[in-house]
């Protein structure tokens, strides 16, 4: 089943729509990446709304079944539509509509808005990726590999680590992302103990811990990896640390599973790290999906049941952070595939001394 036919599936009846505005969700169900516009849905029909910029591309590149309708005002455009096709409800994303829009909606929709539902439906069908979606994001990871190794090359004591941040960046770019996936984190020394530290003037000095949190996006999917690696030589406290954090991976790995759920994912990496006596210093989720957008469902923690399927993509990024001293973290995307997942990194996880 298509996405389409998924949010299709979803509408009750006939008369009821689904009005997509959002610029990932658009994109997602289009295939067609615009600033502005609506995907309108019908049980019988896909339409992709676009002003006069982009109509023109639009016909070129978007696949049946979405319809291109170049529209001038989009709600009367949309009116229009729905009185023809005797639309009585519609609904829209309740998760990213704004305040100013709904009250645009409620104002001069002709069917009944309804404010619930599709954003969470949305996310459910995304979660579940085509193998051209898979594709995607492994190039988006081979991308930041290849950027990733050549940039080991300039970690050395005495850089900082904004030129290291600066480097990759731009190593991603030519190496065919669109842009990073997001903030590249690549931070050293005491600055690994933050979970999300900012790249700065602070230099790399002989014994530091390294982190590099990155990503790269290709065709609007995203990548995203993490590497701790020492800096000339690793103290025994660090190894053993290093090893606590790719034991608890790998426990997490091995718990991925079609039918098992996320919160069993969360608990093997957690449970692990607890029993090592550093509980309080993992404080965030074990992992999370990645697509279109770089944390999307499923969040991977103790709460979410969510029930593991072929197809859906995730992260497992466990890590310790001892305040003041350093932290760990090992990432890597894996994909849902029956009882053993599909690693989708291509490069060791082993600790790396630089
Ligand atoms: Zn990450
Ligand atoms: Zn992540």
């Amino acid at each position: 089943m298509t996405a389409v036919e998924a949010l299709q599936a979803f509408l009750p009846d006939e008369q009821t729509a689904a009005l997509i505005t959002s610029d990932v969700n658009r994109r997602y169900l289009s295939g067609f990446a615009s600033s502005a516009g609506a995907v309108l849905v019908t049980k019988a029909r896909v339409r992709l709304l676009l002003d006069f910029r982009y109509y023109e591309a639009a016909c070129n590149r978007v696949q049946p079944p979405v319809e291109v309708v170049r529209f001038t005002k989009l709600v009367d455009d949309l009116n229009n539509i729905f009185l023809s096709e005797n639309i009585k409800s519609v609904y829209i994303e309740d998760e990213t509509v704004t305040v100013a829009q709904l009250h645009q909606y409620l104002a001069s929709l002709v069917p009944q808005v309804l404010t619930e539902d599709l954003s969470q439906k949305l996310s459910e069908i995304r979660m579940l990726k085509t193998s051209d979606e898979i594709e995607k994001i492994i190039t988006a990871q081979r991308i930041t590999e290849r950027a990733y190794l050549e940039t080991l090359n300039f970690l050395k004591p005495g850089v900082t680590e904004r030129k290291i941040a600066v480097e990759l960046e731009h190593l991603i770019k030519v190496y065919g992302g669109e842009r990073v996936a997001f903030d590249l984190i690549c931070i050293t020394g005491e600055n690994t103990s933050l979970p999300h530290g900012v790249p700065g003037e602070r230099v790399v000095s002989d014994g530091d811990f390294f982190t590099f949190d990155i990503g790269a996006v290709y065709e609007g999917y995203h990548s995203d990896m993490t590497r701790t690696v020492a800096v000339g030589h690793a103290s025994d406290e660090m190894r053993m640390i290093y090893d606590t954090v790719l034991t608890a991976h790998r426990k997490a790995a091995g718990a991925i599973k079609a039918g098992g759920t996320a919160a069993e994912v969360d608990l093997a990496a957690r449970d692990h790290i607890e029993s090592c006596g550093y509980g309080e210093y993992f404080g965030h989720s074990t992992g999370h999906g990645v697509g279109l957008e770089i944390h999307e469902a499923p969040i991977v923690f103790k709460t979410t049941h969510t029930v593991l399927r072929d197809g859906m993509v995730i992260t497992d990024e466990p890590g310790i952070y001892l305040p003041g001293r350093f932290g760990v973290r090992i990432e890597d995307m894996y994909l849902v595939s029956g009882d053993k997942p599909r690693d989708l990194a291509a490069i060791d996880k082993e600790l790396t001394i630089i």
